[in-house]
């Protein structure tokens, strides 16, 4: 796959929409190219939501081998109207049978953690580094990661988030230059090379805390770091989970 998704395919969902669903307004066509982060968003139309187009596309994204095994993409689910952005991994069983992000005991952990930040799921925006569940689990190869990579760039020129929480090594991986450990990174806020304005910080995988509960108090430090970037009222108490 290129590095951008082809416009034209995009621009083939958008008429099909355009004509298929009657509150879908066909947006402008993209202005410009520059450095990513400076670029105009794709889709300024009042009432247009370029993530349903992204979505379509994806959900017959044949790009790598993944789709082969699949039974549903996890495109990503929430609002994001706080500005918060979480990115995990990639989809697991449950969220394979599903089609959404972190439902599984995982995912219930995160909820848990939106939660004790003062925020409801709905209002965060949740995605994964790959669409697509890698049999048994295992981790996404280098290829899949960056077939893949368009569509987590094109999330987060939708949505652009304020803030983000990169959960575990391989969205690190995704996103930042260095390539440290995890355990290194965690905790330092970090930038993403196209998308400079937004306050990144990475912190392990609720999977990772599911194995290792004692992590549980420096993912809360790296969650309460978020919430004074926020300005939510942080509690400076320990936490269990
Ligand atoms: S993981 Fe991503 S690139 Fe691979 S098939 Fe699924 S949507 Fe396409």
């Amino acid at each position: 796959m290129s590095e951008d998704l082809p416009l034209n395919d995009l621009a083939v969902y958008l008429e099909y929409l355009s004509r298929h669903v009657p509150t879908f307004a066909l947006p402008k066509p993209p202005s410009g190219r520059g450095k990513s982060g400076d670029r105009e968003p794709l889709y300024e139309e009042e009432g247009t939501d370029p993530l349903i187009a992204l979505r379509v596309k994806a959900e017959a994204c044949q790009a790598c081998p993944l789709s082969e095994t699949r039974n549903k993409v996890v495109f990503g689910e929430g609002s994001g109207r706080t500005g918060l952005m979480f990115v995990g991994e990639g989809p697991g069983a449950d969220e394979d049978r599903t089609g959404r992000p972190f439902v599984g005991r995982a995912g219930d952990l995160l909820t848990r953690m939106i939660v004790a930040m003062g925020l409801k799921r709905e209002d965060v925006y949740i995605a994964n580094t790959v669409k697509c569940r890698p049999p048994g689990n295992r981790v996404p190869t280098p290829a899949e990661r960056a077939a893949c990579f368009p569509y987590l760039r094109e999330q987060i020129r939708a949505l652009k988030p304020r803030f983000m929480i990169l959960l575990g090594q391989t969205a690190a991986q995704a996103l930042l230059p260095d390539s440290e450990s995890i355990s290194r990174l965690r905790g330092t806020e970090c930038r993403i090379v196209d998308f400079p304005d937004i306050r990144v910080i990475p912190t392990y995988h609720p999977a990772y805390l599911l194995r290792n509960p004692e992590a549980k108090k420096v993912v809360w430090k790296d969650l309460q770091t978020v919430m004074g970037w926020m300005n939510l009222p942080v509690d400076h108490g320990d936490r269990k989970e």
